[in-house]
């Protein structure tokens, strides 16, 4: 709620600046379009601003409201900041043409070749055109995490053209000391978040820690606990429910990294991560070998007892979605009761782990066994009658999920069909990419 609110503010803040400095400085002898035009260049600036506070993986944000809503709300901001940049460029084209008399070919040659930094300008929008295509669901599903990764950090040289543009000929930019002022801080924090999110901050943990996998253990023939070990790893600020980014320094490995959550509650001397193999990268896991050098960025997410507002909790899990759960029951206080829902109790990971833990905790495990898709599709596995019936004080819980998509929004929609307030009811989803 804090994270979230002080996001809100500081949205509202820099709007009512924009707007102002929109007022203040007006363009003498301009069109309705020309008007449109700065309104819309201005929003886009702030608006590629806040798309990179978004991304920039600081953990007081990261903490409160989670990776996953923010790279959900980096792409809905992406694909607006998208529409706003096509509004601006069009806006312009038209007002500057009415103003000079010039065609509307005419008008954009002259702003290619007349004026400084606008072909730059057009190379940003042509960039952050393409990336935002390539973002698109249809074109994203085609690509591999690792190449669309790849494409989309040509953004960074979109905002800094886009920067130089905005000081080449932006007038509210030059207006005042004060616009100038804001200006270059809006600028200096979201370009400083980036570069200590995701630069300084992760070498800076992974030079202090030195992390190394010390064991490699298969939970199934599709599963693998990897253990990790470092220096000083109890001044790693990680809680159970949270996840990293694992980059496994191998020969042949070292280029990919993936997120996966701790699956036991960090007791300062070692982490663990059990991965499902799903693809390349997660089936290469069990080749790992002790010893080697990891690159961890983390600790994320706000899946997290921090989060908790009731004293009892309800912990559902389905297939691998165990793995944060599992870390969650080990450090959770007052009642719980966990659903591990799973298509046969050979399929249970860590089955074994969660009855010790439950037993030790007087928490109550109930595994529920079935089909992965049942008819009808909620059936009676996990629908709001089975849900009821399992936790009958369900609506006095916090309710953590995780799991499949599909069963995650099906739970979802249980619990909202139970009327479950919804700050009780938090959920991993295992997809950051949209
Ligand atoms: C927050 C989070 C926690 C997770 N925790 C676990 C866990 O504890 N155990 C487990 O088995 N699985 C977990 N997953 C899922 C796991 O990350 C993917 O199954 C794994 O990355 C697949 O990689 P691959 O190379 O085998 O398959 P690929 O075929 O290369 O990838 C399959 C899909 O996985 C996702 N993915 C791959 N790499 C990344 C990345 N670097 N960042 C974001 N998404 C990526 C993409 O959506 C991709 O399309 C988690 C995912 C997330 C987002």
């Amino acid at each position: 709620m804090v994270g979230r609110l002080t996001l809100w503010l500081g949205l509202a803040a820099n709007v009512a600046v924009v707007n102002m400095l929109l007022v203040v400085s007006p363009y003498p002898g301009s069109s309705l379009p020309f008007v449109l035009g700065r309104f819309f260049g201005l929003h886009a600036a702030m608006i590629l601003a806040l798309q990179l506070l978004l991304i920039a993986r600081l953990p007081w944000f990261d903490r409160r409201i989670g990776m996953d809503r923010l790279t959900a709300w980096h792409r809905w901001t992406g694909f607006t900041l998208l529409w706003t940049i096509v509004a601006h460029a069009t806006c312009m084209v038209v007002g500057l043409a009415m103003m000079s008399g010039k065609t509307l070919a005419g008008q954009v040659v002259d702003l290619a070749t007349n004026w400084e930094g606008v072909l730059w300008a057009m190379f940003a929008a042509g960039l952050l055109l393409s990336i935002g295509i390539v973002s698109a669901r249809f074109a994203r599903r085609r690509l591999s995490y690792e190449t669309w990764h790849l494409i989309h950090l040509g953004t960074y040289a979109g905002v800094l053209l886009a920067l130089t543009h905005q000081i080449a000929v932006g007038t509210t930019f030059t207006a005042s000391p004060f616009a100038r002022a804001y200006w270059w801080t809006l600028w200096g924090v979201a370009l400083g978040a980036v570069l200590a999110g995701r630069v300084l901050l992760p070498l800076w943990r992974n030079l202090r820690h030195r992390f190394r996998v010390t064991r490699v253990v298969p939970e199934s023939d599709t599963v693998v606990s990897i253990y990790i070990t470092g220096h000083r790893l109890d001044r790693l600020p990680a809680q159970a429910g949270q996840f990293f980014l694992w980059r496994f320094l191998s020969r042949d490995r070292w280029w990919q990294a993936n997120p996966f959550s701790l699956s036991m509650a960090p007791d300062g001397r070692t982490l663990r991560l059990t991965a499902k193999a799903v693809g390349t990268g997660s089936a290469a896991l069990r080749q790992v070998r002790v010893g080697t050098r990891v690159f961890a960025e983390g600790p994320y997410g706000a899946f997290t007892a921090m989060h908790r507002t009731r004293p009892a909790t309800l912990l559902i899990a389905g297939g691998v979605g165990v793995t944060p759960i599992r870390s969650l029951l080990e450090n959770l206080e007052g009642h719980v009761v966990v659903l591990y829902r799973v298509r046969s109790t050979a399929d249970a990971v860590l089955a074994d782990e969660l009855r010790a833990l439950a037993d030790a905790r007087g928490a109550e495990l109930r595994l529920v066994t079935g089909p992965s898709r049942p008819v009808p599709p909620t059936g009676p596995f996990l629908g709001p009658d089975h849900l009821l019936e399992l936790v009958p004080d369900i609506r006095e819980r916090d309710v953590f999920v995780c799991g499949p998509a599909g069963m995650t929004s099906a739970v979802l929609r249980s619990l909202r069909q139970l009327h479950v307030p919804q700050r009780q009811v938090h959920t991993e989803r295992f997809g950051l990419a949209g």
